[in-house]
């Protein structure tokens, strides 16, 4: 679970600083899919970072399963990211030195876990990439990254799973493929998910859609009645 309080944080230096979240206040339960919808520049990927422990809040508190992160410093936070949230960065952020199968086990290396690139090499077949193990990431396509930046993030099996346009650079099937995967760590993990995307179809699968706009929460509207 995730648990979000009255939230603010600010971004930049001097006068290039932006009051970027105005008070977030956000409880996500344990084994439930979010849908973050909104329009660009309106927080959505502070928000994720801020829920994955890479943005400190100025103001207010987050709670991730159980942990207030604001006790924990920067050792024990990347300790305890490593062990409970995988990340897919919008932009991917593989390690463009590493091939597809190295980039997957460095979770399970940096966590000193054994096995760890035939975990790896198991996910990366789940994503459909068993043939591009020996790739790097500048020789595969964008879709191609994406599903490597996924494996990634689910190899050492995360209670939350945050991501960030997981179906952005992937066409429909491959897209589909995708979302049938996430769920299915929903399903099969019990995992929590917070997607952010603008896939219709990825946020219709969500048990519940959050609207940013301009670093607030939109209220819901109430379901019209019958
Ligand atoms: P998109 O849909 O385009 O990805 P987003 O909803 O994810 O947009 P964010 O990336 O969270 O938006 O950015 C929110 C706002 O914060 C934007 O106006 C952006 O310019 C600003 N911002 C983001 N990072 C910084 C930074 N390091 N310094 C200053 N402003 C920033
Ligand atoms: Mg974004």
């Amino acid at each position: 679970a995730i648990r979000l309080a009255d939230v603010h944080l600010s971004l930049g230096h001097g006068a290039a600083r932006v009051h970027i979240l105005k008070g977030i206040t956000l409880a996500v339960a344990r084994g439930e899919a979010i849908g973050l919808v909104g329009p660009s520049g309106s927080g959505k990927s502070t928000l994720l970072m801020t829920m994955a422990g890479l943005e400190r809040p100025d103001f207010g508190s987050v709670t991730v399963a159980g942990r207030d992160l604001s006790g924990l410093d920067e050792d024990d936070l990347a300790r305890f990211r490593g062990r409970n949230i995988g990340i897919v960065f919008q932009s991917f952020h593989l390690v463009p030195t590493m091939t597809a199968l190295e980039n997957v086990a460095l979770p399970l290396e940096l966590a000193g876990e054994r096995d760890a690139h035939l975990r790896a090499r198991a996910e990366l077949d789940l994503v459909g990439l068993g043939e591009r193990l020996q790739h790097y990431p500048a020789q595969l396509s964008g879709g191609e990254q994406q599903r490597v930046a996924i494996a990634r993030a689910i190899v050492a099996n995360p209670e939350i799973l945050v991501a960030d346009e997981p179906t952005g650079n992937l066409d429909e099937s491959t897209g589909q493929s995708i979302i049938d995967l996430l769920f299915a760590l929903k399903r099969d993990r019990g995992a929590t998910l917070v997607l952010v995307t603008h896939d219709a179809s990825l946020a219709a699968r969500c048990d519940r859609v959050v609207r940013l706009r301009s670093g607030h929460i939109e209220a819901t509207p109430a379901p019209a009645a019958a």
